[in-house]
């Protein structure tokens, strides 16, 4: 657990992070798209504003010089400069007011944008004036403009050229309530009918008029500021830039905003970006620019222009585009969600998928285990009968190694040449697809044999044998158990002698034997003297004892081929092949004086005595006819009984 949990952390971390560069990594490219696509629309919203900034620029300012040249050719003017009225002292006709007087003063009451209308004469003098002076204010009576710049320039101009001031200039002539509001002086000349020089038609146009109705026009956007500069660089406008809201008119703004002065003075047309926001300029020439009007040539005070115009809007800024993106927002941060859940699932199951596998490989381990070192053998052959497969405990059973076997070793090749056949049978059914079973021998390395039963069945692929996966159980314990039984069954425990089933099984074998090679078949019947007294005397044990000294040393009187059996307590019985009777006499005579002479010492806890005992015994022989041992088990005993009969320690014969 403790290796886990740190590799756990490192996954959900991931599961954390990995979406979040990704989600923003998709994010970013879009939102930098967005953003482009706004500043191109900001550019192309300051650029139609600055469009009607200019119209409107250009509407006015025609309008102004419209006025002003039909001013000067007007009729009701022409006949004025032929009235030959007596003029006062100030060169003012000394008649009443005429009809020219009430047009132009009704004409700048209703038209506030112009400040004043001034017919003025050759020596600068005023010949007319509208709005009409009060009387109360400090020009009152003769007024001179000769030393004006826009009469001097005007003086000079052919029929129809206009001169143009600066915004501003002579603002000695301008009262509005007590102050000097500034005005662009709009003059032309006028003459008479015979084309002499008469004056200077003098137009003043209201500037605040003109900037109110250029700020109407271009605020369509209430963000937007309005710029507008003279070639050397003084603020023409009333108000300021947003960014630069102390500017009023006649500040210089060159100074105040030296460096987009520089790109605006040296540039005709251009954004700049400023902080926060975008100035759209261009520049404005009213001299050569086309004006739809009669004008002929304008001209100016050269210095001052060109004009720069401009509009400024705000920029978007990281923050209100994310502000104003909100769905987007919403719908990556979902995505973002849904992300880092998977992947906490992901690593929450890939967790648990490597604690399943790491279960996984210790049972692989423990079956792997069970499969090596089981009490039975396992092995896998291939269809020609090589071992591809085998464990640990038939490789020890067969004292071979691993490497000597798999895909080396045939498995016929380690069954003994007599179980071979078994084998290649139960082998066969494997192949076709059936159970296979057979009872072998296995020939170990180290010259023993190993008595087992195989039992297998095969892999079989698209009805084709791959291999046979087989059980392999050792017989040999189980054989040597049988053995011992089947021993047990026939032998008697106290003295390890044949039992009284042995001699009557082994006594049809025996007689038919003997019948088939017509060997005689004898039996002698041995009871021991007076037993009763031995275990009466010295105890059961003793007794037990003296049975076990007395088949050793009857055994060892008597051939391989003769059986001798214990057929009752002290009762015994000889089955002799291939003896005739009065052989058997002997063996039993033989017998008969080994026991006599016999120093039989008894050696047992408490005892230690030395016996001498003696035995009967009845001799017969199996007849020709005689299919069992029954009659011949009968005259034997009764011949013993004769010998019991006649003192014991004796044999006694019968053949019939
Ligand atoms: P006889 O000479 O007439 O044969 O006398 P006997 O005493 O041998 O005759 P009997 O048949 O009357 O007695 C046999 C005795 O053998 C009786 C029994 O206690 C004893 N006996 C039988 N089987 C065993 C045995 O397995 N162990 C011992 N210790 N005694 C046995
Ligand atoms: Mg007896
Ligand atoms: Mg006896």
């Amino acid at each position: 657990m403790r290796s886990t949990s740190p590799r756990l952390y490192l996954r959900l971390l991931l599961a954390v992070t990995l979406p979040l560069c990704l989600v923003t990594s998709t994010l970013l490219p879009v939102l930098y798209m967005d953003m482009e696509t706004r500043l191109d629309g900001v550019r192309a919203e300051a650029k139609a504003i600055l469009r009607v900034g200019e119209d409107t620029l250009t509407r006015d300012i025609n309008e102004t010089l419209n006025y002003a040249l039909a001013i000067a050719e007007m009729p009701a003017l022409q006949q004025r400069l032929e009235d030959r009225s007596p003029v006062d002292e100030a060169g003012l006709s000394s008649r009443a007011p005429t009809q020219l007087d009430d047009f132009l003063n009704t004409f700048i009451h209703h038209t506030p944008r112009y400040s004043k209308l001034v017919l003025i004469d050759n020596e600068g003098n005023e010949m007319l004036r509208a709005p009409q002076d009060t009387g109360a204010e400090p020009h009152q009576g003769r007024r001179n403009h000769a030393h004006t710049d826009y009469f001097k320039s005007a003086s000079k101009l052919f029929p129809r050229d206009i001169y143009l001031s600066p915004p501003g200039r002579n603002l000695q002539y301008e009262q509005l309530s007590g102050d000097a509001i500034p005005v662009v002086n709009i003059a032309t000349p006028f003459f008479n009918s015979q084309r002499e020089r008469k004056g200077v038609v003098l137009l003043s146009l209201n500037w605040q008029y003109l900037t109110q109705s250029l700020y109407q026009s271009m605020q369509v956007n209430p963000q937007a500021g309005v710029l507008l500069v003279d070639a050397l660089g003084g603020w023409l406008l009333t108000q300021g830039l947003p960014q630069l809201p102390y500017l009023s008119f006649g500040d210089n703004y060159a100074s105040a905003a030296p460096t987009p002065w520089s790109e605006l003075s040296g540039t005709l047309e251009g954004d700049i970006n400023l902080e926060g926001s975008l100035l759209h300029f261009q520049t404005e020439d009213i001299r050569t620019k086309f004006y739809n009007s009669l004008a002929g040539r304008i001209f100016s005070t050269d210095d001052t222009l060109p004009w720069v115009m401009g509009v400024s809007l705000p920029t978007p800024s990281w923050q209100s585009l994310l502000e104003e993106e909100t769905s987007v927002l919403w719908f990556l941060g979902l995505i973002y969600v849904i992300a880092v859940a998977f992947g906490v699932y992901w690593a929450f199951s890939s967790h648990q998928q490597r604690k399943l596998r790491q279960h996984a490989q210790q049972q692989a381990a423990e079956v792997r285990g069970l499969y090596e070192n089981a009490p039975c053998g396992y092995h896998s052959l291939n269809a020609d009968g090589i071992v591809i497969k085998m464990n640990q405990t038939e490789l020890h059973w067969l004292g071979l190694k691993a490497d000597e076997v798999i895909g080396q070793l045939r498995y016929r090749d380690v069954i003994s040449p007599d179980t071979q056949d078994a084998f290649d049978a139960a082998f066969a059914q494997v192949i076709v697809g059936q159970q296979g079973e057979a009872e072998c021998t296995l020939l170990t390395r180290h010259g023993d044999q190993r008595h087992v039963v195989i039992q297998a069945c095969g892999y079989h692929q698209r009805g084709g044998f791959v291999y046979s996966r087989a059980t392999v159980f050792d017989l040999t314990e189980r054989k040597q158990l049988e053995e011992k039984l089947l021993a047990q069954a026939m032998t008697d425990p106290l003295t390890g002698v044949f039992n009284r089933r042995y001699l009557q099984s082994q006594a049809a074998i025996e007689i038919s034997r003997g019948l088939r090679h017509s060997t005689p078949l004898s039996l002698i019947a041995i009871d021991i003297d007076h037993f009763k007294r031995i275990n009466d005397e010295y105890g059961h044990d003793a007794g037990d004892e003296v049975l076990k000294r007395f088949t050793s040393v009857v055994s060892g009187l008597l051939r391989q081929e003769d059986l001798l059996c214990r057929v009752g307590g002290e009762e015994f019985a000889i089955l002799l092949p291939n003896t005739d009777i009065s052989k058997a006499e002997q063996i039993a005579e033989r017998i008969r004086a080994t026991i006599d002479t016999h120093e039989m010492t008894i050696e047992l806890e408490g005892i230690h005595q030395t016996l001498h005992i003696t035995a009967s015994f009845g001799v017969t022989h199996v007849a020709l006819n005689e299919t069992s041992l029954k009659a011949a088990l009968k005259r034997a005993d009764k011949s013993l009984y004769e010998a019991k009969e006649n003192g014991r320690n004796r044999i006694v014969v019968k053949d019939s």
